[in-house]
């Protein structure tokens, strides 16, 4: 593992993100091209719209929407269902001729619009027979709802659920189930601790904070919360060692400014940090950071799409980028009324995205 020189340059095969918010309305035509703004061609959507996406027509609709919404014919957009009573176990077995991925569980009211979310998952054992049979992904946001009875608050909700994340693993052997947005390192241990029927996605976020940055500055404010140095020093190094299970999700999660910037006593800051615009090059630089950049294409790429079964097809496009003297984050992007600010907005990334060979 080695830190590159400025001028080097660096390859990816098809940048995959496995984890990305892409809304509805004027916020996604506002984002939604910044997927391959930020090197990516596959965007891994979650269904948390409101009402979220429970039905294989709402998905192609979303879907149909995405598409128009990129600008651009070259991304493809992996769709996800909503866990909830909604969905049929009687149905899995069509998902995937409906482009169909997988189903996101959200634990009740943890996180943006999850109020529908799921409180136990034994009433779902038929569905996850099916997806098991079908090939269909679970993707879990590993928290449990603070409960202060309990002692369980933001900082230790996502160590409490890892004894869920290991039952289910266990359960369904053959289910691939990935635990997203993985914070704690006692995640990265659980994670490696299961068969190989469970991967982790990291976001470029949180190889980057610890909880000190989050305290007094909303934009770094998502669920699950950034934590200890001792976290993010194991998930840079789980990246860092080339672990096939662990992957880039960015979670990128966009809010208009208003929704992050005015809390106030009776409304609070919306969670969520936004990168898409910037993602590939920020990753580049984080990893180069703490010497993983030859990691690059394993975690922005090839380790996730194995896990998937979705290898760079047809359309493979190399994105090269290269390490550079201080590009300044775009402060904010704007659109039909709506603006959000890009994580590291003003400040300096020393990676760009310097050709896409398609
Ligand atoms: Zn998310």
């Amino acid at each position: 593992m080695s830190t590159a020189n400025y001028g080097d340059t660096r390859e990816v095969i098809a940048p995959a993100d496995f984890h990305v918010h892409l809304r509805d309305g004027a916020l996604m035509r506002l984002v939604t091209p910044h997927v391959q703004k930020g090197g990516f061609y596959l965007a891994y959507v979650m269904p948390n719209l409101v009402p979220p996406i429970t039905t294989t027509e709402m998905a192609m609709e979303y879907q149909k929407n995405l598409r128009e919404s990129s600008g651009s014919s070259k991304v493809e957009f992996l769709m996800t269902l909503y866990l909830s009573d909604a969905l049929d176990p009687n149905d899995v077995k069509n998902w995937k001729a409906a482009g169909i991925v997988g189903v996101k569980s959200y634990p009740r009211g943890v996180t943006t619009n999850s109020d529908q979310g799921i409180e136990s998952y034994d009433k779902y054992d038929q569905l996850f027979r099916e997806m098991e049979v079908h090939g269909i992904v679970l993707n879990l946001h590993g928290e449990i709802p603070s409960d202060h009875s309990k002692n369980t608050c933001v900082l230790n909700a996502e160590e409490r659920f890892l004894p869920v994340l290991a039952n289910l693993a266990n359960t369904y052997p053959k289910l691939r189930i990935v635990l997203e947005h993985a914070t704690t390192e006692a995640a990265v241990k659980a994670v490696i601790a299961c068969g190989d029927n469970v991967a982790c996605t990291i976001t470029a976020h949180h190889l980057a904070l610890t909880i000190d940055d989050l305290a007094g500055q909303s934009f770094h404010f998502c669920k699950p919360v950034a934590k200890f140095p001792n976290d993010r020093l194991a998930l840079q190094e789980v990246v860092k060692s080339g672990n096939k299970k662990f992957f880039l999700g960015s979670d990128s999660a966009p809010h208009p400014i208003l929704s992050k910037s005015t809390a106030t006593p009776t409304s609070g800051c919306a969670a969520g940090i936004y990168t898409s615009p910037i993602l590939l090059p920020l990753v580049a630089h984080l990893l180069d950071s703490f010497g993983a950049i030859d990691r690059l294409a394993d975690f922005t790429s090839n380790f996730g799409r194995a896990f998937y079964q979705i290898p760079a097809g047809g359309y493979s496009p190399k994105v090269v980028l290269q390490k550079v003297q201080g590009v300044s984050v775009q402060a904010e992007y704007s659109s039909e009324g709506k603006t959000v600010v890009p994580f590291w907005a003003s400040r300096q990334i020393d990676w760009q995205i310097v050709n896409v060979e398609e």
